[in-house]
């Protein structure tokens, strides 16, 4: 199994039998423009099977709809993201809404089991669409709302990864995760992360996203402070970082 960053949490996955799929694409790194096409068709060379999406914040959904018209693939996502994929003319044969606790089985063995996360600074209820809103408001990126957060359990090639987008969980599960590889998004972690990671997932190592200045383009992309941070937070902490827009094996 080969794994590909872009930055933010957008990760690529590649199996043993070339099945080829997505979380979190997004490459255009631009709060004002959002979606920039010339970016997409820079870096988004191929063509998933299938993306999922860890929740509806511009800098995770708004590049799909030209992915999506690029390349047909099927988008996994909340109501919330679909919604805001519908206001956008997505078409609705591309969406597949999923929620808290399904069970994904897909071609060749491929597993995803959409578990209850949160994003963090989780302000409650108020971040959902539960109809489209406007396609006008979402020139802003401040109505790309949250929606229903997830982390997602992925088995494939014999091996088991965990994503997570944001630094937060939801801190109720009464065992941890058991993962080999868990793809945790650090962005801006905040007190009481570290003892949160230790109580709700088990993993051989740690592959931090998100850590990375996204609102600058992946011409100029550099790393911000989160993961030494997390380090001197977790002095036994496996982590593995890994540079982007190269294919690494899984595991590292
Ligand atoms: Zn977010």
């Amino acid at each position: 199994m080969d794994v590909k960053w872009y930055g933010i949490n957008a990760l690529e996955f590649r199996c043993a039998d070339g099945t080829d799929f997505m979380v979190d694409m997004y490459v255009s790194r631009n709060r004002e423009k959002l979606n920039i096409p010339s970016e997409v068709d820079k870096y988004v060379s191929s063509t998933p099977k299938w993306v999922l999406m860890t929740h509806a914040h511009w800098d995770h959904l708004a590049d799909m709809p030209q992915i999506i018209a690029k390349t047909g693939t099927l988008l996994y996502a909340s109501a919330t993201a679909c919604n805001i994929m519908r206001a956008v003319e997505v078409p609705e044969e591309n969406l597949r809404e999923i929620h808290y606790g399904d069970h994904l089985e897909f071609p060749g063995n491929i597993t995803v089991d959409v578990l209850e996360s949160r994003h963090k600074g989780y302000s409650g209820e108020a971040t959902k669409y539960d109809v489209p809103p406007t396609r006008e408001s979402l020139v802003s990126a401040g109505n790309w709302r949250c929606g229903e957060v997830f982390a997602f359990l992925i088995h494939a090639d014999g091996r088991c990864i965990l994503n997570s987008g944001s630094a937060n969980f939801l801190d109720e599960a009464t065992e941890p995760v058991v993962c080999d590889e868990f793809f945790c998004g650090i962005s801006r972690w905040e007190d009481g992360f570290p003892q949160m990671l230790e109580r709700n997932v088990r993993f051989q190592t740690l592959i931090p996203t998100h850590h990375d200045e996204f609102t600058r383009p992946l011409s100029e992309f550099s790393l911000r402070g989160d993961l030494p941070r997390l380090q001197e937070a977790i002095p036994n902490l496996v982590a593995k970082e890994i540079p982007p827009l190269v294919w690494k094996s899984l595991p590292l």
